[in-house]
């Protein structure tokens, strides 16, 4: 049984395959391909686009999804999620999907169940379709041609578990990160590090921006985010007229993350990616349920 718990679960030849299935779902037509299928999702934390995305994915494939309300649910008259997720395995779902603020909980579940576990998001750990949908943008970007070039990821990078996911999956397909943060939001490996965009502007072909990841924080690192924004907001000022890809996982923080201006600006693929995870959120489903 396979399961999608980090990127790494996923060789490269998978990955490919992968999208190959989401390049031709990235019509959104509806299919029949996982007709009378169903799909379980557990949203122990906020989401607006994954959850929603999933949900339209599989619909899109014919499968019918149960989104299980945790605020009413068992776990909070005291029943362990080990348990949650056991009752929930034995109505014989063809897939749970799972967010949680805990680290390692979904890769937890994994000996509990008979279906595929996929991982929406634990902590600060891993976001895997969130950096599948990232790849997939960016290769599409560069029609295939992404080798060699630049992912400046920059903001919250230490906490971010796009970040993390990002940072295990791109370098396998060619791309060469560097690192824009201040020291605290720096990531503990051998990456390149910068504390400002500016200083690698001239040689970077993408930048990811990412949200300050406040919920994750145990200390304050600034008065405000708008402090933080005068460092580290991606504007039309530094980009300038370079041609540069713009991503973010969303949710962003205008004028904080990314200025209006370049939110606006049709380098800015934040929707983009938004489309391409349904598509890649339906080969996923498609690759794990039909396994
Ligand atoms: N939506 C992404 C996540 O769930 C990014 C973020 O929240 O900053 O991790």
């Amino acid at each position: 049984m396979q399961h999608l718990i980090t990127p790494n679960d996923f060789t490269n030849e998978e990955i490919v395959n992968l999208f190959e299935d989401a390049t031709i779902f990235n019509d959104l037509q509806a299919s029949s391909v996982l007709n009378g299928k169903l799909v379980i999702t557990l949203f122990f934390e906020n989401s607006t686009r994954t959850r929603s995305s999933f949900e339209i994915a599989a619909k899109r494939l014919g499968a019918k999804v149960v989104n299980l309300d945790v605020s009413t649910s068992s776990s909070s008259k005291g029943e362990t999620l080990i348990d949650t997720v056991a009752n929930l395995n034995a109505m014989k779902p063809d897939a749970i999907i799972i967010r949680h603020r805990d680290c390692g909980l979904p890769a937890s579940l994994v000996e509990h169940v008979d279906c595929p576990i996929i991982n929406a998001g634990d902590g600060m750990n891993a976001h895997p379709t969130q950096s599948l949908l990232d790849l997939f943008t960016i290769i599409n970007h560069f029609d295939g041609k992404q080798n060699g070039k630049k992912v400046a990821i920059t903001g919250d990078i230490k906490t971010s578990r796009v970040a993390s996911s990002n940072l295990q999956l791109l370098p396998r397909f060619g791309l060469e990160l560097i690192l824009v943060a201040p020291e605290h939001f720096m990531p503990l490996g051998d990456f390149r590090k910068v504390q400002f965009l500016r200083d690698v502007v001239d040689e970077v072909d993408v930048v990811m921006s990412l949200r300050t990841q406040l919920e994750r924080h145990s200390q304050t690192y600034y008065k405000s985010l708008e402090d933080f924004g005068k460092d580290y907001c991606v504007t039309s000022d530094i980009i300038g007229s370079r041609d540069i890809l713009i991503m973010h996982p969303g949710p962003v923080n205008r004028n904080i993350d990314i200025s209006d201006e370049l939110l606006a600006d049709k380098r800015c693929k934040v929707l983009e990616q938004v489309t391409n995870g349904v598509a890649v959120r339906m080969a996923i489903l498609k690759k794990l349920i039909l396994q």
